[in-house]
């Protein structure tokens, strides 16, 4: 703090990775910080979201990886199976060891954490109730909201956490079902195909739109990719279908599907039968915000139909000195984990008088199913619709001596970049470790880098990281292994 200036007081409505991070920001730049958390510190992200999926995903692995150990010269003498509860002890150890280092982090850093659920109750003023009633009000100059998303549920067939499941119910199931499925083809449902596959259910996915992943920022070679590799792991895939009810028999749910009204013609695919049975279903088909019952009427901060908060790219929403950050800004920006961060870290430095806006032209996405999907700028389809003059490069993962050694040759590296200049605009990715590999794509984008400029990076061999040089030689046309 400069000498004679006035300690702001900032509040932040929210523990997740966007408010934990936003207050840690705003601490350090010498406000006095309160943090309102009505849950677990690390929100939805550490709770019920990226880490203990990731949980379950590594295991998934694990146990997949020691099913095929015999082609790697391995004898598993007593077999192996998944046990459940160690499965949720580990994960239940993980998260918190997570949690106490974030409460470490907000100690250090001087932040006061308020338990309980706030509300703003007036301009510069936030009620906190405790799980034992108790009141306490948070005065604040400055207010970040934070405060996140739950799983969206489908009014036909609501989450009943026996046999209709959100993710959350998915993440602390206490068996593992013979058969599910799973509704919504996006990232949620397909990374809980993989995992719940491995564990051996036989999973059917449902997806309304035409592929899976049908996310703008995901390459439609991706979606094609992934697909086939579900196949080969008999995931069954319904693409151009929603599920319109559900009939819970004594024996298991009936599930009745009919054509998707998103996609024109979907009706036009006689002879696929429209009734499938399973023990339980999980439905993946979005997020809805956290927004009613904060207090934003209080001050009049506007949200849209659907509550999602509105902020401009400084994190500002329409009321002075309030800010929005994370998935409770919805789809309108990105809700991952990283993105709210980030943002995080702009409103509250906005929030103490700078002016920084938050770029979303170089957000990667890493997409945690076997094969990994990850993707960071533009993709082939993005960059024909800007009307850019592109060119695209494929190197396939089976080609690298790396992926050979460890068993995992699914998949390919694409780079979209400008005809001409070879400037890169998109790099795409599906195969082993994807999601740690885009960082070098993101790294390209952000610098401004030509595939000419990435196929002279020497890399190391054998690693999967030459999948970046090899297809920065594919766009180039000058392929060496591929
Ligand atoms: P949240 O993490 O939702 O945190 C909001 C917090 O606010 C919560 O702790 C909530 O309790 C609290 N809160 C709400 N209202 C109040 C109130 N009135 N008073 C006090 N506290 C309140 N993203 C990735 O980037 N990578 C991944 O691999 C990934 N995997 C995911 C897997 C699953 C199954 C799910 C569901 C999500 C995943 N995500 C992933 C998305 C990621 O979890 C979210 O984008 C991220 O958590 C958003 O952060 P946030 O801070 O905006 O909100």
């Amino acid at each position: 703090m400069e000498r004679g200036r006035v300690e702001k007081k900032l509040v932040v409505l929210g523990a997740g990775p966007g408010g934990y991070v936003a207050a840690i920001r705003a601490a350090q730049l010498g406000a006095s910080v309160t943090l309102v958390e009505r849950s677990h510190l690390g929100g939805t992200c550490l709770n019920q979201g990226c880490i203990p999926s990731k949980i379950m995903k590594t295991t998934a692995e694990r146990l997949e990886m020691m099913t095929a150990s015999v082609s790697f010269g391995l004898v598993l003498d007593g077999g192996v199976r998944l046990d459940l509860i160690a499965l949720r002890e580990r994960k239940e150890r993980i998260l918190q060891i997570q949690r106490k280092g974030i409460e470490g982090l907000l100690r250090r850093h001087g932040v006061k954490v308020a338990r309980g659920n706030g509300r703003i109750v007036a301009r510069g003023k936030v009620l906190v109730r405790g799980d034992d009633g108790t009141e306490t009000t948070h005065e604040w100059d400055r207010l970040i909201l934070a405060t996140g998303s739950r799983p969206l549920e489908i009014p036909a067939f609501p989450f009943d956490g026996k046999r209709i499941l959100s993710s959350d119910d998915a993440l602390s199931i206490e068996t593992i079902p013979r058969s599910l499925v799973i509704v919504g083809g996006g990232v949620i449902g397909c990374e809980f195909a993989t995992i719940f596959s491995a564990f051996g259910s036989d999973v059917t996915i449902v997806e309304a739109l035409d592929r899976l992943l049908p996310l703008p920022s995901v390459d439609a070679d991706s979606s094609k990719v992934l697909q086939r590799e579900m196949k080969k792991r008999r995931i069954k895939v319904r693409l151009r279908q929603v599920v319109e009810r559900v009939e819970a028999r004594e024996t298991g749910l009936v599930v009745h599907l009919g054509p998707s009204p998103f996609v024109p013609g979907a009706n036009e695919s006689p002879g696929t039968p429209l009734i499938l049975e399973a023990e339980k279903i999980l439905v993946c088909v979005g997020r809805t915000p956290n927004a009613s019952g904060i207090g934003l009427e209080t001050l009049g901060v506007e949200a849209d139909a659907k509550g999602w908060i509105k902020a401009d790219d400084r994190m500002k929403t329409n009321v002075d000195h309030v800010y929005a950050i994370g998935d409770t800004l919805g789809p309108a920006k990105v809700m991952l984990a990283h993105v709210a961060s980030h943002e995080g870290i702009v409103a509250a430095e906005n929030a103490l008088g700078s002016a920084e806006t938050m770029d979303y032209t170089v957000v990667p996405s890493a997409i945690f199913t076997s094969p990994e999907v990850a993707g960071v700028g533009l993709t082939e389809a993005r960059a024909r619709e800007e009307g850019k003059d592109i060119q695209t490069g494929i190197f396939l993962f089976r080609n690298l001596g790396k992926a050979q050694v460890i068993g995992e040759i699914a998949g390919q590296a694409k780079i979209v970049s400008e005809a001409g200049s070879g400037r890169i605009l998109g790099v795409h990715l599906v195969g082993p470790h994807a999601t740690d590999l885009i960082s070098e794509g993101s790294l390209a984008i952000q610098t401004g880098c030509r595939v000419q400029d990435l196929a002279r990076v020497i890399h190391p061999h054998p690693t999967l990281s030459e999948v970046m040089q090899e297809v920065a030689y594919t766009s180039m046309g000058k392929g060496i292994h591929g």
